[in-house]
């Protein structure tokens, strides 16, 4: 069928007239054939039955009195006729009386006989059955059966049985059918001949018609037009295609003209967007030169502000250094007050300058946030211990919120972080009077190892109207005008805050409802970290020491012979919040501490009058008497050899320190025995933990002005330029003095002090040297050995260490060189070291501590 589909017309055409004669001739023959056959049946049964009719009469007498022969004779006269095959003259009782059988044929070709003992007999149902079917002219048979009676006196005595064959009928039917056959040949080709032709009418204009198509769609030409050739559906349909291209062809002029209008237009536009484009080029290489100079007036602005707020910072330094000289020295109450609001207001000045140096630095862009592993558990609980003092004084608490999974460890800037919860939090505090403050913190969400952290601090305090808020984040702005007045700020520290939170890759946002209360809150992103990670952070040189930012609210009493050392100690121990006592020698120290009050003892270990081990001795001998509980005292000792440390621990002393001794160790002293005495506030951390680095940088690489962040304190040294050689650190070790000490406030002091005391010590020594006196000259040595060594006079610590051990030795051979050499280095000492001290004391200023705007701000707000 398919394949019929896919036919041309012109085919289909011809095979549909072939086949619908084909079909009319098959009805035609076989109703010819049906016909011819039933008629020819009928004459046939007809002649035969006229046939028996005639032998039945003619041998009606045979059968009457059975003579056999005669009707035997009669049969014979059937050999005329050879289609008959058998003829029967049979009885009343059915016995065959005579029979004819054709030429060839035998009695079992005949049905209706039945073989008998008595002779062949006739079965008259079998008989009746053929002779029915005879009767038929429908049934095609091969044989023909009539039956016919053979009466008597209107009596029946017999019947005439005769089979004939259909030879006959075949013979005619196959000349017939030879007939037909040529006839329908002949039909097919004329039918074959005129279709051929005839379809034309119909595939011609449709095989015109798709040429045409064709045409028009490979040439693209609208312009062809189909010829109609009849009126017919064919001729519609080319009309109809003839239209179709008509109404193409004058779309197409129509788009032709268009399409010209709009290369004009386009033209036209083309021209004026140049036009318009040269402007704009001008107004974008103004802007541009706008700009640029604007931005290099943000820069020289934001420089000017840096450069500012540092220059300021020396010398602000200086103001509070001296200030708390001024306090150490025994004012009256007024002049205490005078003083300590010097000291306030110059605090708050530091933090505000702090914090536009801050900003200053975010504005220039230089600004970067250090990656480093920390603790955030930590890091919240420090925070929230620095502002306890604070919160506390106004009847506040600060809760903390920690949400679950927060990981232990990340990775990123903790001062940074440290900075913005510490101004959100003084923020909430300063604006709050009763109710509670906040710190809230929550896990955002975890993505392999980043994660998002969210901080909030909420507070139910005085609340910011809708206006204020659009405003705060602004550089110096704050809700409104009174805010000044009342709680002073200078409305920095939420447009730091928010900055450097963008820095951390999130959006400070505020909410808030005067009268109720304001949520600040951020999200941050760190990346995990692992402890091992964070305690290497901590562990590293530059980072804090542990317990940085300790402060101890002790009394200690400094045993020390050497007045340098005497200061140094001081200095330190006062840095890290202690009153100091000193005791020139063991004598003194065990006078001191009968009186009570002290905390702890620094003993040196070897002393004029009563040496350390001895006052140690004494001491324990006391505590045991009166059954006091035991002072912790900690060796200072200048020989830093096995076996001293021993030796102090079996003298009573419970811990060792040699000199020169840094900061750190201090404090690490008064964290092992002092624990209790530990104060809760952070305030000078920074700015002595991260001092010695910051100074060793910048003598080191001799000060390019840069500098680094957070510390607040190093540039004021690094920006001087100074270039100690080799040679002058051998002298004098100024930047080993300066990590030790934590800055430059007092090295003038210092050098002076040390110049002093030991050209007495060297003078002393003098004579004991040329009478060679070996106890008289150790003495002297092992003292003038730890002053240098805490001084930082490293070639005198060197030589006062030689001529110490062969004193001790007993060996006096070298002790005149020895003594000369260190003389010598002495005077190279007071000839560098004062004018290195003072290039360093006023670079550096001479302020008792400088602290980094992200400590300033409780420390000047529990100050206020
Ligand atoms: P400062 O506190 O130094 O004035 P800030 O930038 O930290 O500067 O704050 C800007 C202003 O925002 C504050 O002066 C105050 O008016 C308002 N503000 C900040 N935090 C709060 C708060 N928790 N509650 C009420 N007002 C606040």
């Amino acid at each position: 069928m398919t394949r019929f589909r896919d036919l041309t017309i012109r085919r289909k055409l011809i095979a549909i007239l072939l086949l619908t004669n084909a079909i009319v001739l098959a009805l035609v023959v076989a109703a010819f054939v049906v016909n011819e056959a039933a008629t020819f049946r009928t004459g046939m049964r007809g002649e035969l039955t006229a046939l028996a009719e005639i032998l039945g009469n003619n041998s009606s007498a045979a059968v009457a009195f059975n003579d056999g022969t005669a009707a035997t004779g009669m049969l014979a006269g059937l050999r005329a006729k050879p289609a008959v095959m058998a003829a029967f003259v049979v009885d009343a009782g059915g016995m065959v009386l005579a029979s004819y059988l054709g030429h060839g044929v035998t009695l079992s070709q005949v049905p209706f006989i039945v073989q008998g003992a008595a002779g062949a007999r006739v079965d008259s149902q079998r008989l009746q059955r053929e002779v029915a079917r005879t009767a038929n002219p429908l049934l095609l048979q091969r044989h023909l059966f009539v039956d016919s009676p053979i009466v008597l006196d209107g009596q029946q005595v017999g019947r005439v049985v005769i089979q004939s064959d259909s030879r006959e009928l075949t013979a005619r039917l196959e000349v017939f059918l030879s007939l037909v056959a040529a006839v329908t040949l002949g039909g097919f080709l004329l039918v074959y001949l005129l279709a051929s032709r005839l379809q034309r009418v119909i595939s011609e204009p449709i095989d015109h018609l798709v040429e045409v198509m064709k045409k028009v769609s490979r040439e693209k030409d609208y312009a062809m037009r189909a010829e109609k050739g009849s009126d017919d559906e064919l001729g519609a349909l080319v009309e109809c295609f003839n239209d179709m291209l008509d109404q193409i062809q004058q779309r197409d002029q129509r788009l032709e003209t268009y399409s010209g209008e709009l290369e004009g237009v386009v033209r036209r536009r083309t021209a004026e967007l140049s036009d318009a484009n040269q402007v704009l080029s001008h107004a974008v290489e103004e802007l541009r030169e706008a700009k640029e100079a604007a931005e290099a007036a943000s820069v020289a602005k934001s420089q000017f502000l840096a450069n500012m707020s540092h220059e300021i910072r020396t010398p602000m330094n200086g103001v509070l250094g001296m200030v708390s000289l001024l306090l150490e020295s025994g004012l009256t109450a007024e002049q205490r007050n005078f003083a300590e609001a010097v000291q306030g207001s110059g605090e708050s000045l530091l933090s505000i300058i702090n914090n536009i140096l801050d900003f200053s630095k975010i504005e220039a862009g230089r600004l970067e946030l250090e990656v480093t592993s920390f603790r955030l558990g930590e890091l919240v609980c420090e925070v929230r211990e620095m502002l306890a003092p604070l919160a506390m004084r106004k009847g506040l608490e600060i809760s903390l919120v920690c949400g679950p999974a927060i990981p232990l460890y990340l990775e990123g800037d903790p001062v940074r972080l440290r900075q913005v919860l510490v101004n959100l939090l003084a923020n909430a505090i300063k604006f709050t009077s009763e109710g509670e403050v906040q710190l809230r913190i929550e896990l955002a969400e975890e993505q392999g190892e980043r994660v998002q952290v969210i901080f909030e601090v909420r507070d139910t305090g005085i609340g910011i109207t809708p206006e204020a808020q659009q405003r705060i984040f602004d550089s110096f702005s704050q809700a409104d005008n009174s805010t000044t007045r009342n709680f002073g700020g200078t409305g920095l520290g939420l447009a730091i805050a928010k900055q450097l939170v963008a820095l951390m890759g999130g959006d400070l946002q505020v909410e808030s409802e005067p009268g109720k209360g304001s949520t600040f809150r951020f999200a941050a992103g760190f990346a995990k970290s692992t402890a091992d990670a964070a305690n290497a952070a901590v562990s590293s040189s530059l980072a804090p020491e542990p317990g940085a930012g300790s402060f101890f609210t002790a009394s200690i009493l400094v045993a020390e012979d050497n007045t340098v050392n005497q200061e140094v100690a001081r200095h330190l121990l006062r840095m890290l919040g202690c009153r100091v006592e000193i005791a020139s020698n063991g004598a003194e120290a065990v006078e001191a501490a009968a009186h009570g009050g002290i905390d702890l003892i620094f003993m040196d270990c070897q002393m004029p009058v009563m040496d350390g081990f001895t006052a140690c001795g004494v001491l324990r001998e006391r505590e045991r008497e009166r059954g006091a509980g035991r002072l912790p005292i900690v060796a200072l000792t200048a020989n830093a050899i096995a076996g001293d440390r021993e030796r102090c621990l079996e003298a009573g002393m419970d811990d060792y320190l040699s000199k020169p001794f840094t900061i750190g160790q201090l404090r690490g002293a008064l964290l092992r025995w002092l624990p209790d005495l530990e104060m809760p506030v952070e305030a000078p951390k920074g700015s002595v933990a991260g001092h010695g680095a910051g100074l060793r940088t910048g003598v080191e690489t001799s000060g390019t002005g840069v500098e680094t962040s957070g510390t607040g304190v190093d540039s004021g040294v690094v920006g001087t330029g100074h270039d100690d050689g080799e040679a002058d650190r051998d002298i004098f070790d100024v930047a080993g003095f300066l990590e030790r000490v934590g800055d430059a406030s007092y090295l003038e002091m210092f050098v002076e002090k040390f110049i002093e005391s030991a050209g007495g010590v060297l003078e002393e020594m003098a004579p004991t040297v040329r009478r060679r006196e070996c106890e008289e000259v150790r003495r002297p040595a092992h003292s003038l050995k730890g002053a240098a060594a805490s001084m930082g006079a490293e070639r005198m610590r060197e030589l006062a260490t030689r001529l110490e051990a062969e004193a001790n030795a007993g060996d006096v051979s070298n002790f005149a060189v020895l003594f000369a050499d260190l003389w010598d280095a002495f005077r190279a000492f007071c000839d560098r070291a004062p004018e290195i001290a003072r290039r360093y004391g006023s670079g550096g200023g001479s302020g008792t501590r400088r602290l980094s705007s992200v400590e300033e701000k409780p420390r000047r707000l529990t100050s206020s």
